[in-house]
């Protein structure tokens, strides 16, 4: 087993609910580490940096201003398989068709405010750990 890192995001629908322990409880049970963790609120500049890939997309704009309606908790994960284990913890994009147990299915109320983000591959993994976190603000888990 691969150990990763992921970077996830509690977005502003579920800090303005106060679900972070909730979620960090999750991660944590399942194994992942948290091991860089803040709040920050983005402005328009960062949200649209940050989605740049989705710029085309209709709902970009909807997306942009949901992302800054709010403080956020953004973290990097560790753990075996993280970035895959992060995406079966969340649950699918659309929490009307995410598993039973998963955090979109508990705590998102639709496709467009839905509780958190997390990376999709290795190498997004990189990228966008490296938008929020410089590596000093990385903190090796090895107690
Ligand atoms: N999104 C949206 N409307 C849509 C599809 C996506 O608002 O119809 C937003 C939603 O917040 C989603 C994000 O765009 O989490 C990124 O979309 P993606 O397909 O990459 O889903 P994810 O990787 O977050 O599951």
């Amino acid at each position: 087993m691969a150990i990763e890192r992921t970077f996830s995001i509690i977005k502003p629908d579920a800090v303005a609910k106060n679900h972070i322990g909730a979620i960090y409880n999750r991660f944590e049970s399942a194994g992942l580490k948290i091991i860089a963790s803040k709040m920050v609120h983005l402005t328009k500049e960062q949200a649209e940096g940050f989605y740049a890939e989705h710029s085309e997309r209709p709902f970009f704009g909807a997306l942009v201003s949901f992302m800054t309606s709010g403080p956020i908790m953004v973290q990097c994960l560790e753990g075996e398989n993280a970035v895959l284990a992060n995406r079966e913890i969340m649950g699918a994009t659309n929490p009307a068709e995410a598993a039973r147990g998963t955090l979109r299915a508990d705590y998102a109320a639709s496709i467009d405010e839905n509780a958190v983000h997390g990376s999709d591959a290795v190498a997004s993994a990189e990228r966008e750990i490296a938008y929020f976190f410089s590596a000093e603000e990385l903190c090796a888990r090895t107690r």
